[in-house]
């Protein structure tokens, strides 16, 4: 049995974080991922190769076994769903916090609240389970800009240091998740190629000093 791996990262901040985890795990990309244009790289490892994605791509990716293995934050598999995907480690990497946030001293007055958001999944269910009615806008970047443009009275975003909120007059209000990224596994791979996903597996958890779960 071919027992070769295609690993799927998360281009951007969690690619950084990844890449030397990995390394830590003897597995190196044979070129440099950041000058290069290309989309697929061999490793250090025959048969072990990378391919370089956007994150909402890389659950889709794994669930239909194009690749085995993924690196993918929290908040893309809560938005976007789990399901036919083991996540059997949490990295520990690209932490950052899922919060609602308005403008500074923003208080709910009554009526319908306009959130602006990528995250419409998470934030229906976030103020659905608080009684709140809001009309959901999606937007695919610069939430933030949205109440000030008045666009939105609200949005919910991912907040590292709160700087890019600050910049822009809001304040964060309540946090919905913590995020950090996380190993995911093609459920037909783990069977197939249990041995190099496993070891992968074991690997990167002493890395990150976690016991790897089952399933979650
Ligand atoms: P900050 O100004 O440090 O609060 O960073 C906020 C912005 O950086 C957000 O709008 C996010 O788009 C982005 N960001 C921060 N941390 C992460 C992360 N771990 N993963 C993805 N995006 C992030």
């Amino acid at each position: 049995m071919d027992d070769g791996i295609t690993i799927a990262l998360t281009k951007g901040r969690i690619l950084k974080e990844t890449l030397p985890l990995l390394a830590t795990a003897g597995i190196q990309p044979l070129e440099n991922i950041d000058r290069s244009r290309k989309l697929v790289f061999e490793t250090s490892v025959p048969g072990v190769r990378l391919v370089i994605l956007r994150g909402t791509d890389v659950p889709t990716y794994v669930r239909h076994g194009a690749a085995d293995v993924g690196v993918v934050g929290k908040d893309v598999l809560l938005e976007h769903g789990a399901q036919g995907l083991y996540e059997p480690l949490d990295l520990g990497i690209a932490r950052c916090r899922l919060m609602t946030a308005g403008p500074a001293h923003w208080q709910h007055t009554g009526g319908r609240v306009r959130v602006a958001t990528k995250f419409v999944n998470i934030a229906r269910d976030y103020f659905a389970r608080r009684g709140m009615q809001v009309e959901l806008i999606k937007l695919y970047g610069a939430m933030e800009l949205a109440p000030l443009m008045d666009l939105a009275d609200l949005i919910v975003d991912i907040v590292d240091t709160g700087n890019t909120l600050r910049a822009n007059g809001m304040a964060p209000l309540d946090e919905i998740a913590q995020i950090s990224s996380r190993l995911i596994v093609n459920k037909a791979a783990m069977r197939s190629h249990y041995r190099a996903i496993q070891s992968l597996v074991d690997q990167l958890a002493a890395v990150v000093g976690e016991g790897a779960d089952a399933d979650a």
